[in-house]
């Protein structure tokens, strides 16, 4: 983008805000203090916003469009501040870049409004784990921090605030991503790619150049903490090495790997993470230790490597680290365990809506597995799976939409039962378990064919397994 936002958000600018969820509360909330003229475009019917909402929105003179965005408002504003949610290729935000107004997310308000230094953390699994712990983590070296974005409170609500952190920590997804401007963190964190979100990209190749982008603003003496095992990022950083990239990546480069290869910056030596010297590859300069958290087992310990390597590019201390590891707690259903019930652990892993963090988790179990999976599809395909399923997995229970489908998928790699309703699913579990073994919910799909949200199916897991300890 070409033109400066704050040049753009001037008194008596009219700025649209597209989409009235969270951030976009948060994004007028912003704009009230730049005194703009503010209008809102809302997909959703009048009737579903909140009274107080609209109440709010009337006092501050907001003028509200609910039902649908119209080419008419959108294409009257001096800028567009479009909420994640919203597809970007819609009509009148097509008609609006068309006539050259710029249409961004609050990621991009970042460039000219935000104070501090901004860690931003992306990935198709593990962004709200580690972002959390580089939280803590810079807590625990003594910073003041603001952690937010796709997860908690958006940036925008920050930006309107007094801006009294030094250290700035966003989730950022790639929806957020896709309208992010200028927007350069001073150390980014790419986790992992796997197929997610195939119903919003065009192909996959898409989908690995928007998480990529995260690095597309960065400059010499910023920093890109990435994961060194994962295909579709080893692919980027070749192509980028050799000129071929869509764009070049100009900030330093710091890998971490689970099997240590070389040339890696942080590696795993059984629950040790190794850091290895800047100036010195083969030398080992700092260790960390995981054992006795829950940082220890897979894919947290990568998870961990990668908040080591990044507050480490924020001056912390290996010994204030070192000491916030120990403290960790793990976010509720991301591989929580629940409870040992008759030698069987059973752990909640109700987050884990793709492949991806299915494979990851069952990559981290050391016992044989019976396996809670199924929900709404998200039309990846299930294959990454099958090699793991065949080595880990004593029997699935499938529930909700794709039971039929995974059924199909897995017939011939682990014996699979059908439940109805998680209790039914949780009992089932039980009798197919061996002592030893764990039963895990990692369903690989959405939750909403049966579920409020992954949360509502991780609590109905808990309180099923809990039924059990009673029995
Ligand atoms: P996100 O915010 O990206 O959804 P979360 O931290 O909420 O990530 O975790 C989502 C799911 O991904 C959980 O099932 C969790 O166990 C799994 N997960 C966490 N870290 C990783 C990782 N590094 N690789 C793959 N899966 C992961």
């Amino acid at each position: 983008m070409s033109r400066n936002l704050k040049e753009i958000l001037q008194p008596g600018a009219h700025v649209v805000v597209v989409g009235l969820g969270k951030s976009g509360v948060s994004a007028v909330r912003f704009l009230l203090n730049l005194g703009v003229k503010i209008s809102v475009s809302e997909g959703g019917r009048q009737e579903n916003l909140e009274g107080d909402l609209v109440r709010w929105l009337k006092e501050k003179r907001v003028f509200v469009e609910t039902g649908g965005h119209t080419s008419e408002l959108l294409t009257s504003a001096d800028c567009i501040l479009v909420s994640p949610g919203v597809p970007l290729g819609i009509a009148p935000l097509a008609a609006a870049r068309q006539k050259g107004i710029p249409v961004v997310g609050e990621l991009a308000l970042a460039k000219d409004f935000l104070k501090g230094s901004v860690v931003a953390v992306t990935g198709t699994n593990g962004k709200s784990t580690v972002t959390t712990l580089i939280g803590d983590l810079l807590r625990g070296c003594g910073k003041k921090v603001f952690v937010g974005g796709n997860i908690g409170i958006p940036l925008a609500e920050y930006l309107a605030g007094p801006q009294d952190c030094e250290a700035v920590v966003l989730e950022v997804s790639s929806f957020q991503l896709d309208s992010s401007g200028e927007f350069r963190p001073r150390v980014g964190v790419l986790l992992n790619i796997t197929p997610d979100h195939l119903d919003r990209y065009a192909s996959y190749g898409d989908y690995v150049a928007s998480k990529m982008s995260l690095f597309k603003n960065q400059q010499p003496g910023d920093v890109a903490v990435v994961n060194g095992d994962d295909p579709a990022i080893a692919g980027w950083l070749a192509k980028a090495a050799e000129k071929k990239s869509p764009w070049p990546l100009h900030g330093e480069i710091r890998q971490y790997s689970a099997c240590g290869r070389t040339g890696i910056r942080a590696c795993l030596r059984g629950t040790t993470v190794r850091i290895a010297a800047a100036d010195e590859p083969g030398k080992i300069s700092e260790e960390y230790e995981l054992a006795g958290t829950p940082l220890a087992q897979a894919p947290n310990s990568e998870n961990a490597m990668a908040a080591i390597l990044a507050v480490r590019a924020m001056a912390c201390s290996p010994a204030a680290i070192q000491k916030s590891l120990a403290g960790f707690e793990p976010l509720p259903h991301r591989l929580a365990l629940v409870a040992e019930i008759d030698g069987v652990t059973y752990y909640d892993d109700s987050k884990a809506t793709n492949i991806g963090a299915v494979y990851s988790a069952l990559g981290g179990m050391r016992q044989p597995v019976v396996l809670i999976a199924g929900g709404r599809d998200k039309g990846g395909g299930y294959e990454m799976l099958l090699p793991l399923v065949k080595e880990k997995v004593r029997a699935m229970v499938l529930i909700g939409e794709a039971r039929e489908a995974m059924a199909q998928a897995f017939a011939d790699t682990t014996r699979i039962a059908f439940a109805g309703e998680m209790d039914e699913a949780v009992r089932l579990a039980r009798s197919m378990a061996l002592e030893g073994d764990a039963v895990l919910l990692s369903p690989a799909c959405a939750s909403f064919d049966m579920f409020k949200s992954y949360s509502h199916r991780g609590e109905m897991f808990t309180q099923a397994v809990r039924g059990l300890g009673h029995q």
